[in-house]
């Protein structure tokens, strides 16, 4: 019998958003109806997000928008949110900021409280020279670029990319400029750099501008039909440049956030444990006894939400990943990295995650909507099985399982996918993540299912 819910949850979700809830703009198929349960239930979640461009209440405002569900900016992490704790220690001192539109960034940068921050596009309107190919887009510069008086003496102190950029040629660089800077004081050359006597041949020192990235990943999903570049893939572009530029003297120094980078986990469970005190009051000893045991990230990048999740060691909560085949993970393909779960989408994710967590019983009271792929859930508690639900077939599709089917048994498969047994009209057959392929007699089923099949049978 599966335990009653706790009052308070022991456990939370920290969502993705691209290719988990969204892809493109539009919501994916049950993304609206899990996470409009969730809220109602009360249980604690998060987006962990690397996409970014605006501040986390536009952003709040928008996710709330799409999937119409009110959505609290205290439960959004962007890739640049840490950068709020970076405020502190430049206070006073100038930012270049890049990555985004117009004056997007500049204005986030703002609204964080950074008190002066410029862009590209200022350091091209005091001197369009530095773009070694301005022809397509001095127009945009023009129009969006600022006269700042003091531009060619106060020293930048850090560069802060925010989101993938718009602009590679300039914005490489104009970051490569200030890296070999003078001091980080725009249009001076360091003498000091090569200088082989020096730590790091004096590369990235004598105050040159700190370098900050806040996105590692490589691509992400549009609606475009495959993968399209994203932060990480300007962040490698940057490091191939400087690493051939710089013959190989100096190592690039720089410090990344976003997913998978442990620092964006810890911030992730910062606020979190704050989102948790929005709806349950405050915790007593919050910070030694927190009461999350259990947070369930679910996303769809091997590359980041999983091993990030996989690999980050929190001290108070235990961090388990679930793969959904909305995004960039290809079902029936090696995940780079494997998660705890898999799950065909994120309304499966989170059906599993509750059922784990004891709520197994939430769907058919009415509180979580059931997902229409999948039917007679049950939990059979096993080192390598489990018994799923089977998958429904289209009205047109009479070879699939359909209401007169039984599941039998699911494997996680040697390519990661979930497979399931089943018994139909009085054949066997193996069920896949597209296909519904027929077995034959029970003779006919592969080894690795058939020491379970008599079990289940009986
Ligand atoms: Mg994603």
């Amino acid at each position: 019998m599966a335990p009653k819910p706790a009052e308070k949850p022991n456990f939370a979700f920290a969502f993705d958003i691209d290719g988990v809830l969204l892809r493109s703009k539009e919501p994916l198929p049950g993304s609206r109806e899990t996470i409009h349960n969730l809220q109602k239930l009360k249980i604690p979640l998060i987006f962990l997000t690397n996409g970014g461009g605006s501040t986390e209440e536009e952003h709040a405002a928008k996710l709330s928008d799409r999937l119409g569900v009110d959505i609290d900016e205290a439960q959004f992490v962007q890739s640049h949110s840490p950068y709020r704790d970076l405020v502190p220690l430049y206070d006073n001192k100038r930012i270049l900021v890049v990555g985004g539109t117009g004056n997007d960034i500049r204005n986030v940068a703002g609204a964080y409280g950074f008190k002066d921050v410029i862009t590209s596009s200022d350091l091209f309107l005091e001197q369009p020279s530095i773009h070694p190919f301005p022809e397509v887009s001095a127009p945009y510069h023009n129009a969006n670029g600022r006269r700042i008086p003091d531009i060619r003496t106060k020293e930048i102190a850090a560069i802060l990319v925010w989101s993938t950029s718009r602009e590679w040629t300039l914005d490489m660089q104009v970051m490569f400029d200030l890296l070999l800077s003078s001091g980080g004081v725009f249009g001076g050359k360091s003498d000091m750099a090569e200088d082989v006597a020096l730590y790091n041949k004096d590369y990235l020192q004598d105050q040159r501008p700190k370098l900050y990235f806040c996105n590692p990943d490589l691509v992400w999903v549009t609606d475009h039909d495959r993968p399209r570049f994203a932060q990480g893939s300007f962040e490698a572009a940057f490091e191939g440049v400087w690493n051939r530029l710089t013959q190989g003297k100096a190592k690039l120094k720089y410090t990344t956030f976003g997913k998978p980078n442990k620092k964006t986990f810890e911030y992730g469970e910062r606020h979190l444990k704050a989102y948790y005190e929005k709806l349950y009051g405050p915790q007593e000893k919050v910070d030694s006894d927190w009461p999350v045991k259990t947070v369930y990230m679910i996303g769809d990048n091997p590359e980041s939400d999983i091993i990030g999740a996989n690999s980050y060691v929190s001290r108070d909560t235990t961090w388990k990943s679930i793969l959904v085949e909305t995004g960039v993970y290809k079902a029936g393909t090696e995940p780079a990295h494997k998660p705890t779960y898999y799950a065909k989408d994120v309304a499966e994710a989170v059906q599993l995650a509750l059922e784990k967590e004891g709520y197994s019983n939430i769907g058919r009271q009415g509180g979580l909507k059931e997902h229409n792929n999948i039917e007679g859930r049950s939990t059979k508690q096993g080192h390598s099985s489990r018994t799923v639900g089977i998958r429904m077939p289209s009205p047109t599709n009479n070879d699939g399982g359909g209401r007169n089917s039984r599941v039998l048994q699911d494997r996680t498969n040697t390519a990661g996918s979930i497979e399931a047994i089943a018994f139909h009209f009085g054949k066997l057959k193996l069920l896949g993540h597209e296909t519904v392929k027929p077995l034959g007699n029970l003779e006919d089923l592969p080894n690795q299912f058939k020491e379970s099949v008599p079990l289940h049978m009986s």
